[in-house]
């Protein structure tokens, strides 16, 4: 089995035709040295014992992926990849639209549509926020809805769902929950025209409605959340996801800049500082769901932490803020398609290895349903809404970028799971604020080491449909982290790197630890190497809130 595996570059391994059976194209699998191990030894502990976690090791679920119908050039394996529902995550694959027979996978795209990151960037520097992260840290707590069961706080309807549906981010500019620039700086200006809301089911609609209505009747909670890191809110049925965090590894976070590789792509970010060779300055990094606008909104919001961080530009430093956007659980979208493709799978005699690969054609009913159901559950995660901070303009809060990470793209259909599109310098797509930097790539490392900021690539357009990795990676399971990580430990440890977090469920603690997780720096010097994307700018964590 070992044989079909052969190292191309000491970036790269090809799998060729053969390693599972039907594979109509070879794989690529971006590696280096120190994280290839991980990747082999998953294969291997397989070969010797019975499945771990039901899921297949990702080298055969990127090979599994190369023998789907209509697949053209590789399947891509990303430095990050580690084994998922059908699809590695780190799995990009690009199927022919001109091909009758090429297919939609839902387990490409993940359950989590439209996952993704968001930077925003403030004027604050690191000395005028690090002594009050603890107080930042439990602001944050108290004013996004973490975790499970969590509540949104933006009044709605079941009309005003489906017009976010719709509208995606044209929404929250319209609701007056973001700056009209804000949306520019976002993958397809955060909203997808190819969106049908009536593709989306009733009951995925509910479990987007239900709460916000309840939110709206009953008003903000009054009570705080519980300070410490382990308070536990109970879970709630049905859940509001709109301007919600969403919950296990989706994170907000105060970040700051900690070195800079590219000083002209960053300083076009708004990362750069001038005349500050060394230290951080302070960055603001929200992740899969927070709802990082700015409008004042409601008044029960507004509490201390504009407070703190209320300083001028003419400090002459400054803040970011990165957040990852609002997740909405849109997985009913990709369930509800699972099964429909089930039964098309069978009238259309489509065949695959394993069974976790439903698909249907791309021009199927059933493809297409799916398709536009997938674009408006991508534009309710842009409608993400959600009072961040009193005055964002004293703030400068500007998004330094929005990104995907489970999404499938026209005009090949790129899927592209666990992967962030990197679109290089002059792409059409891109925003005019990037058209000579290359479309900016926000990487999330861990609660307790660090992240990065990318651009994105001619050689990635051309290797790897101008998508790069998207994070650490899983190296271990949950189950395993819990098993073998010790709460205290992994919270001693991150308080030593004066890092403050607060977590909605313990668990998450060793979970969601560093060690849980491949090295970022290995997976981005990777991507870097391969010259798949381009090393910008590395950010450090000083405060973190998880679901
Ligand atoms: P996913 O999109 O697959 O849910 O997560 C993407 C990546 O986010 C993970 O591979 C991991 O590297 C990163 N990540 C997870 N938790 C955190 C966190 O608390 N802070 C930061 N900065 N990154 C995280
Ligand atoms: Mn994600
Ligand atoms: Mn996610």
């Amino acid at each position: 089995e070992l044989a079909f595996l052969k190292q191309e570059t000491p970036y790269r391994w090809r799998i060729d035709l053969g390693f599972v059976p039907q594979m109509r194209v070879p794989g690529h699998v971006y590696v280096n040295e120190a994280l290839q191990p991980l990747l082999w030894s998953e294969l291997r502990q397989f070969a010797g014992s019975s499945s771990t976690s039901g899921f297949l090791p990702a080298l055969k679920q990127i090979a599994n992926v190369a023998a789907l119908p209509g697949i053209v050039g590789h399947s891509i394996g990303l430095p990050d990849a580690h084994s998922g529902y059908g699809f590695a995550i780190g799995n990009v694959a690009a199927f022919d639209m001109d091909d009758p027979d090429a297919v939609v996978s839902p387990g490409g795209v993940g359950f989590d549509i439209n996952c993704g990151v968001r930077l925003l960037r403030t004027n604050l520097t690191e000395a005028a926020v690090a002594d009050r992260r603890e107080a930042l840290a439990q602001s944050l707590f108290d004013h996004i809805p973490v975790g499970v069961g969590s509540q949104g706080v933006i009044p709605s309807s079941s009309d005003s769902l489906q017009r976010a549906l719709e509208l995606g981010m044209d929404w929250s500019v319209r609701e007056g929950y973001a700056w009209a620039e804000d949306k520019e700086h976002c993958e397809e200006s955060g909203r997808m025209l190819t969106a049908s809301p009536a593709s989306v089911s009733a009951r995925a609609k509910k479990r987007g409605v239900r709460p916000l209505l309840d939110r709206a009747t009953r008003g903000p909670s009054k009570s705080p959340r519980r300070p410490v890191p382990d308070a536990r809110s109970p879970p709630l049925a049905g859940l509001p996801q709109l301007g919600t965090l969403g919950a296990g590894n989706h994170y907000a976070e105060i970040q700051v800049v900690d070195r800079i590789f590219d000083k002209r792509a960053a300083a076009q970010m708004g990362l750069d500082f001038e005349g500050q060779e060394s230290g951080g300055r302070a960055c603001l990094s929200p992740p899969a769901s927070p709802p990082l606008t700015r409008r004042p909104s409601a008044q029960a919001h507004r509490t201390t932490h504009h407070d703190h961080t209320r300083v001028t530009r003419n400090h002459g430093d400054a803040t970011r803020e990165s957040t990852r956007k609002t997740t909405l659980r849109t997985s009913r979208v990709a369930t509800d398609a699972l099964l429909q493709m089930e039964r098309a799978m069978g009238r259309d005699d489509i065949r695959v290895n394993d069974r976790q690969l439903a698909c249907a054609r791309i021009g199927s009913a059933e493809g297409k349903q799916y398709l536009q159901a997938m674009a408006a559950a991508a534009n309710y995660a842009w409608a993400f809404a959600r009072t961040f901070g009193a005055t964002p303009d004293d703030l400068e809060m500007g998004v330094v970028y929005d990104v995907s990470h489970n999404i499938a793209k026209a005009p090949l259909l790129v899927h592209r799971k666990g992967s962030t599109r990197a679109f290089p310098p002059h792409h059409p797509l891109i925003p005019l604020d990037y058209q000579f930097t290359g479309q900016p790539v926000l990487i999330g490392g861990t609660m307790g080491t660090c992240s990065y900021v990318l651009t994105g690539t001619e050689k990635g357009m051309a290797d790897t449909w101008g998508s790069t990795c998207h994070g650490a990676g899983r190296a271990k399971s949950r189950a395993g982290s819990r098993r073998q990580l010790d709460y205290t430990e992994v919270l001693e440890a991150l308080q030593q790197k004066g890092i403050s977090i607060r977590v909605a469920s313990p668990k998450l603690v060793m979970e969601e630890s560093p060690e849980s997780y491949k090295d970022v720096t290995e997976v981005v010097d990777t991507c870097h190497a391969a010259g798949i994307s381009s090393k910008c700018v590395k950010l450090r964590p000083i405060a973190v809130i998880k679901g």
